[in-house]
């Protein structure tokens, strides 16, 4: 019964929710979206949190949304929204997946670890042959709501965005896998859209406003 009340008062969905990131795409294409219904949303960066980033070491991309989730939501005493996104390329049995991130192994900034990664994976494909109509791919996102005390998920959405992995790499926006994945029935890279398109379209976008459905609700 305490567990029933503990829940139910965490279901009040404040104006203001955390988002589990450092990364200002993300941050960006998230609060414009959760702004459409009056919720602000905060960046750990903003909110000053000083402990250390858990291990993302789930099997899923929605055990690592919800332990992000909920760590930070202990850690700061708020709601937490997070999330764990990736790709999944489907001739290599779904890698990168959930170690999208920290494919090629290697720390550093963006600016290193992306190139590092898509080189990781064009090289595979090469490797293996594969032909460029079987480099089919998908961006995956999924999304966990936390509240602090209480340790199922208020709320877990997913959405994805399904593409073709590319080579050579086209455009300069986004960041990660965007200049190698084509969108088929445009012929452009999503590092090749405006980041609003991009937004209207995307795996984040569709597990945020899924994730808005799930607001309205509670
Ligand atoms: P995480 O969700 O922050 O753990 O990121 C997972 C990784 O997946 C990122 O570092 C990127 O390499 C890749 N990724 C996720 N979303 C995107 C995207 O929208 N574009 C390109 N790469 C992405």
């Amino acid at each position: 019964m305490t567990d029933l009340i503990t829940i139910i008062a965490a279901m009040s969905v404040p104006d203001s929710i955390v988002f589990a990131t450092g990364n200002p795409h993300k941050l960006d294409e998230v609060s414009a979206i959760l702004a459409e219904i009056g919720v602000t949303v905060i960046g750990l960066d903003t909110l000053g949190v000083d402990v250390p980033e858990p291990v993302e070491d789930g099997d899923t991309f929605e055990a690592n949304a919800i332990l992000k989730a909920r760590y930070y939501a202990e850690a700061t005493g708020r709601t937490v929204l997070a999330d764990d996104s990736g790709l999944e390329v489907d001739a290599i049995a779904g890698e990168p997946g959930v170690i999208s991130a920290r494919y090629a192994g290697i720390d550093g900034p963006r600016s290193v670890v992306d190139p590092a990664n898509n080189a990781k994976l064009i090289g595979k494909l090469n490797d293996l042959g594969v032909a460029p109509e079987q480099r089919t791919a998908r961006f995956v996102c999924t999304m966990a709501l936390c509240a602090p005390g209480v340790d199922e998920p208020l709320a877990l959405t997913r959405g994805f965005v399904e593409g073709r992995i590319v080579d050579p790499p086209r455009g300069s926006n986004g960041f990660g896998y965007d200049p190698h994945f084509e969108l088929p029935h445009r012929g452009v890279t999503t590092a090749e859209l405006p980041p609003a398109e991009k937004n209207a379209i995307s795996h984040r976008g569709e597990a945020t406003r899924a994730m808005v459905e799930k607001l309205k609700e509670l």
